[in-house]
């Protein structure tokens, strides 16, 4: 039995099952030492000064870290933590434990590779091999019938030779039992106020009640799947946006990887046999197909997912309004729709889709805001926030993704109508509006004042007037959008974002 030590770094993969850097060491009889690193740079600012990681997101991955500790704990493991950048954290512990390589998960964007090769670079001279696993997607990058420099850009012919050529792998099994951890500190998990962080104050408003860990996704599948069978509706009711029910609400667990996309597969693999097949079931995993996407697209186009003219490379000059950014971000538009939506992203660190998709329309179709202020205020908030997929899904609704259907923006009042059509979501979060009836409720504007005081609003006192007119300013951005647009060959790239 070879006593071989391998260290197993742990990153977005915060669980058991589905573990391929575990599963192989343990193949190989090996000693394994799994090490989780909190990296400050994940809690500094972003280049438009927000905070990184805000405390949504920050304590749901503090959970997510806990629970793993203690799953480790049962299987007589440890999770190691320290906090430092691994690159400086791993070469120490290589010393000090003598260990011979170090599995992990590979990321694909700028700021995580760049780890990978300062740790690289740092392990080199010991001698220390780095053996990187993939373990995000549905499809293998191996099992895709095309190499990822030659992804489809359009998620349709994507969507579709993926479904006709590639198989999902079942997910690995979670390990029965672990070698005991060598002598060494198990390290403390650190607390929010030592992140420079404030604990979120609990808002009983919101969808779910996130907590991190894969117990806790593994729990939500099970509600959501077998308790509650709701996956048999899920295309009906999945452009919802109140209530816990409409959609999975998987995204946080994925994110983190404390649910692994192929584990989520292999179960609706076990519904459809067992309970129903549907248009719902297959849906579910269309949906998992487009994180899929996002995630090759950013492996295909590196860097330019960052810049700000986008894949396309589209030279549009985004305004950088600080004070009505500011209105969008707390939820002061005059538009119900887009302000209910980022009153309960504020409150809660969740959005729906129907709204994320509104809302980012709305910064950047009527407001010609710089989509990546949006995008980093995303990131700051999203308990989900996901790479890929936030900066794939913003340069798609800004219109400089490989989207190749030019300027299209979201009609917030049709949207409001069709997926709003009682105000019982906007009245959720604009109590200011709850007097008002169904058919007023998401033109506040229109209300005469004998109106106002019947209904109990006082615009631009309660509830504030519209920023700007909803079609006049979407004519007034597509004329901008249509300018750059000619412009497309002769300036292609914006500047890099600074992401580290
Ligand atoms: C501007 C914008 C930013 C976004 N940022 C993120 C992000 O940072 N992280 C993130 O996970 N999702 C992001 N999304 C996608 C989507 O809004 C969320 O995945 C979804 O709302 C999460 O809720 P759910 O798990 O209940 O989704 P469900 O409807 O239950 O879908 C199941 C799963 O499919 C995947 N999925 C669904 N829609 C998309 C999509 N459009 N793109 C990629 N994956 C998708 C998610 O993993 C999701 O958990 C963004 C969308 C927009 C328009």
């Amino acid at each position: 039995m070879s006593t071989k030590t391998v260290l197993v770094w742990y990153r977005n993969d915060l669980r058991l099952h589905d573990h391929e850097p575990t599963t192989r060491a343990l193949r190989e009889h090996a000693r394994i030492v799994p090490l989780y690193c909190v990296d400050p740079r994940q809690f500094g600012k972003t280049p438009f000064g927000f905070e990184k990681t805000g405390p949504f997101r920050a304590r749901f991955l503090l959970e997510s870290v806990a629970d793993l500790r203690r799953s480790l704990g049962r299987l007589g493991s440890d999770l190691l933590v320290r906090r430092g950048h691994p690159e400086e954290v791993i070469p120490a512990l290589v010393s000090e434990l003598g260990i011979a390589s170090v599995h992990y998960h590979g990321e694909v964007t700028s700021e995580e590779l760049a780890v990978e090769r300062n740790l690289q670079a740092a392990l080199a001279p010991l001698n220390v091999p780095m053996r990187p696993f993939w373990g995000t997607t549905l499809v293998h990058p191996d099992d895709l019938p095309f190499a990822i420099e030659a992804i489809p850009e359009l998620f349709t012919d994507f969507r579709k030779q993926v479904e006709r050529a590639a198989a999902v792998n079942p997910p690995l099994p979670a390990p029965a039992k672990l070698p005991p951890l060598p002598a060494v500190d198990p390290g403390e998990i650190p607390q929010l106020a030592d992140l420079g962080l404030e604990s979120p104050v609990t808002d009983e408003r919101a969808v779910l009640q996130f907590k991190g860990g894969e117990t806790s996704g593994l729990a939500r599948l099970d509600e959501y799947f077998w308790n509650k069978s709701l996956l048999k509706t899920y295309k009906q009711t999945r452009n919802g946006m109140l209530g816990a029910d409409y959609s999975s609400k998987f995204s946080a667990w994925l994110a983190l990887g404390c649910l692994s996309a192929r584990y989520i597969h292999e179960q609706v693999q076990t519904y459809e046999q067992k309970r129903l097949k549907n248009d719902s079931t297959y849906w579910l995993i269309f949906e998992l197909l487009w994180r899929d996407y996002f995630r090759f697209i950013a492996a295909k186009h590196g860097d330019r997912l960052f810049y700000t003219s986008g894949l396309r490379g589209l030279d549009i000059p985004w305004k950088e309004d600080w004070e009505r950014f500011e209105l969008w971000r707390s939820g002061r538009t005059g538009f119900p729709l887009v302000d209910a939506n980022m009153r309960e992203l504020a409150a809660t660190g969740f959005m729906s889709n129907r709204g994320r998709q509104n809302v980012a329309s709305f910064l950047t179709k009527n407001l010609g805001i710089h989509w990546h202020m949006g995008a980093e205020w995303f990131e700051s908030q999203l308990i989900d926030y996901d790479v890929a997929s936030n900066w794939g899904n913003w340069n798609y609704t800004a219109g400089v993704g490989n989207d190749a259907r030019g300027f299209r923006f979201f009609n917030i009042l049709k949207q409001a109508r069709d997926y709003d059509p009682d105000g019982a979501y906007v009245k959720h979060w604009l109590p200011e509006l709850a007097g008002l009836p169904a058919a007023r409720v998401h033109e506040p504007w229109k209300l005469l004042p004998v109106e106002q005081k019947r209904f109990g609003v006082r615009l631009g006192v309660d509830y504030p007037q519209p920023v700007v007119d909803l079609f006049q300013s979407a004519a007034a951005n597509e004329a901008v959008y249509n300018a750059a647009g000619e412009h497309h060959h002769r300036k292609r790239r914006g500047q890099p974002r600074s992401r580290t």
